[in-house]
């Protein structure tokens, strides 16, 4: 929407009017068919045309580009009244400016600012509307305003509270409200823990089952090596029986041999040729044949 031709001070080109609203052109775009518009105008308008409000000439929002420089130059320079001249400004300046002066001017109308806030939530705001220069007078009878207790209890308080205020009663209910917060951290921390310590007994739990698995495991490992080790053991002891009686044969033999080896050949046998050694068998190869005997019936044994 364009600004008021009734707030310009003097005569304003034709040009310079929206060709939408008819009023002076507010951040203004132009045609390829030179028609100006308000940006707001021109969109609004092209939601359901797709033509110039003035032509008809097929327009797209697509073409629409800046004013002309002369054109923008022009508009910037005209002279405008501030918008809060009901309210009593008289200031007039260029509407390049305006913006700049409305946005500070004493006469603008402010919400009061106790309209909403920290502590107001409970209770409507102040709905006064004052000029910027007389809010400070406001404030100091706004009903809304709200200051800390004056007995100490430290509560904010309204114009319209101050009578019925009880510094006491005001605490209570802050305990109260204070008591069952701190009731319901505790019951969230109980809580937590108690989760916590379920799942650890769960796991501990699940950790024992384990361990006596394997315990159990390493006692069938444990047995089965204690019967490899008897059979072991039991063979270690056959074979040192075998390895004893093999020595005491061993040693008998011996001296068996030591005996006959002391005994003096009889010198009446003339050294025979050597086919009759092999058929008539000498006493010594006798026994040797006997010893022999004797050692297979011991592995028999
Ligand atoms: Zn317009
Ligand atoms: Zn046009
Ligand atoms: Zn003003
Ligand atoms: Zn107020
Ligand atoms: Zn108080």
């Amino acid at each position: 929407m364009g600004y008021d031709v009734e707030r310009f001070v003097g005569y304003v080109n034709e040009g310079l009017l929206c060709c939408v609203c008819r009023d002076v052109l507010e951040d203004p775009l132009q045609a390829p068919c030179e028609h100006a518009f308000c940006s707001t105008c021109i969109q609004g308008w092209l939601i359901n045309h797709n033509n110039c409000p003035e032509d008809r000439l097929p327009l797209d929002i697509t073409h629409l580009r800046p004013l002309f420089r002369y054109m923008r130059n022009d508009l910037a320079r005209l002279q405008v009244r501030c918008v809060f001249r009901p309210q009593g400004c008289e200031v007039i300046c260029s509407l390049e400016t305006i913006h700049r002066h409305e946005e500070q001017c004493d006469y603008a109308l402010l919400n009061c600012t106790n309209a909403g806030g920290e502590y107001l939530c409970y209770h409507c705001g102040c709905p006064v509307q004052v000029s910027r220069r007389s809010l400070e007078a406001h404030l100091c009878v706004c009903e809304f305003r709200s200051r800390v207790c004056a007995s100490g209890c430290g509560c904010p308080l309204l114009n319209s509270e101050e009578a019925q205020h009880n510094c006491v009663s005001e605490l209570r209910a802050e305990l109260e409200v204070l008591r069952a917060e701190l009731d319901c951290k505790v019951e969230e921390v109980r809580r937590e823990m108690e989760s916590r310590l379920d799942s650890q007994r769960r796991h501990m739990v699940q950790k024992e089952s384990q361990l006596k698995s394997e315990v159990e495991e390493l006692k069938g490992q444990l047995s089965r090596v204690m019967s490899d080790v008897r059979i072991l053991l039991s063979a270690e002891r056959t074979r040192r029986q075998e390895l004893e009686r093999a020595e005491l044969e061993k040693a008998e033999l011996l001296e068996l041999l030591k005996r006959e080896g002391l005994r003096p050949s009889t010198p009446t046998q003339p050294a025979a040729p050597t086919a009759e050694v092999h058929r008539k068998p000498s006493p010594r190869s006798l026994a040797l044949d006997c010893i022999k005997r004797k050692s297979r019936e011991v592995t028999v044994i």
